[in-house]
């Protein structure tokens, strides 16, 4: 294929995939699976790989998320709002470890975080004095929305922190979901009401957190599980030096964590853990598309550093499509 070929070919992912992320980021309505997106995705990232000269700035690739919604006021992140990369398969992951190390010159096994990938949104809740004062969502990673209002109405957010020894100003991360008991319940009672069903339950929780009215989000079954932190001030205040010490530091704090949250060592034991996640995964009272590994010692992680839209220091390795769109078109899907 000619030069011109190929990047007409990009150009034509490029915009496939920016209608989709509107339509699945911006309106709350994807028009197509995840697995059909993720394909799409891939391929545009592997044509980049091949013709790194072709990348234009504006590619999907290169971005987080989408544009965050007019109607809300905006809240500028002091730290970005990353996405992570994905890998499919056990090979990727290795791929992954085998990039980490040779990134860090260290062949030694690597200890990691592992943690369930919750199929919600993400969203930065901000403690002040160990009180709640400002919740926001990821929207293009460098701008959310404010939603602090809605996020005051989770039952599991707490609205104050506990204990004495906290930080100043700590920003603390994690995903809104709804479990699927309640999406089950809110979908009947919608169809009931004759209104709109929700697609999945990652979609009526991104509904039901960007609403206006958060009278009407009080009423959605959300949940609230923590598993990051962003801004942390004083930058003198000590932390763990471990991401899983100080995922556990937060549930002190009194942070709702996922139960399944743990740890484990090298490429190997992180594939154990993602078969042992996968079996679960119908048993489990809420939706999840992957697990999410991350290198635990903090200074690795700084060392590793970002690219464009995701840390050097994580991955999604993701589980097979079992896709569930009640609204979805009947049509094949080909770019
Ligand atoms: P992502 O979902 O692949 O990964 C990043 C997100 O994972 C984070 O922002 C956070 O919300 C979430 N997450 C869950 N558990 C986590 C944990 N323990 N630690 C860290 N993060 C965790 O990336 P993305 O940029 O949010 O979205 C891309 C994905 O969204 C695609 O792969 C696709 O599945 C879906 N998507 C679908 C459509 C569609 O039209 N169907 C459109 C856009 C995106």
């Amino acid at each position: 294929m000619n030069t011109q070929s190929i990047s007409a070919q990009m150009e034509a992912l490029r915009d496939t995939i920016n209608e989709y992320n509107y339509q699945y980021y911006v309106l709350d309505n994807p028009t197509v699976p995840d697995s059909e997106y993720d394909r799409v995705f891939q391929k545009l990232k592997a044509l980049e790989a091949e013709n790194p000269a072709l990348i234009t700035p504006d590619s999907p690739t290169q971005k987080v998320g989408g544009q965050p919604l007019g109607a809300f006021e905006q809240v500028t992140h002091e730290v970005p709002m990353l996405s992570l990369d994905n890998a499919f398969s056990e090979e990727e992951l290795t791929a992954f470890e085998k990039r980490v190390k040779d990134r860090l010159k260290d062949d030694s096994a690597l200890p990691f975080s592992c943690e369930p990938k919750l199929d919600g949104l993400a969203v930065s809740i901000l403690y002040e004095q160990g009180q709640l004062v400002r919740a926001a969502t990821r929207g293009d990673g460098q701008v959310g929305e404010n939603i602090t209002a809605n996020v005051r109405t989770i039952g599991n957010v707490p609205l104050k922190l506990r204990g004495q020894d906290i930080p100043e100003r700590i920003e603390v991360r994690g995903e809104v979901f709804m479990p699927k008991a309640g999406f089950e319940k809110l979908n009947n009672a919608q169809r009931e009401a004759g209104l709109k069903v929700f697609a999945n339950p990652r979609n009526a929780a991104a509904g039901s957190l960007r609403q206006l009215d958060s009278r009407i989000t009080a009423k959605r079954p959300l949940m609230f599980y923590a598993y990051s932190l962003g801004v942390v001030s004083p930058d003198t205040f000590e932390l763990p030096d471990s991401h899983h010490a100080r995922l556990r530091q937060l549930a002190e704090w009194g942070l709702p964590m996922c139960p399944e949250i743990d740890t484990a060592t090298g490429a190997k034991g992180c594939q154990a853990y993602y078969e042992h996640i996968l079996q679960q995964r119908d048993s489990l009272p809420y939706d999840i598309d992957g697990v999410v590994f991350k290198v635990d010692t903090i200074a690795l992680q700084e060392e590793l550093g970002f690219v464009a839209r995701a840390p050097r220091w994580a991955i999604a390795q993701k589980f097979p499509a079992q896709e569930e769109m009640t609204r979805l078109l009947d049509v094949e899907f080909q770019v």
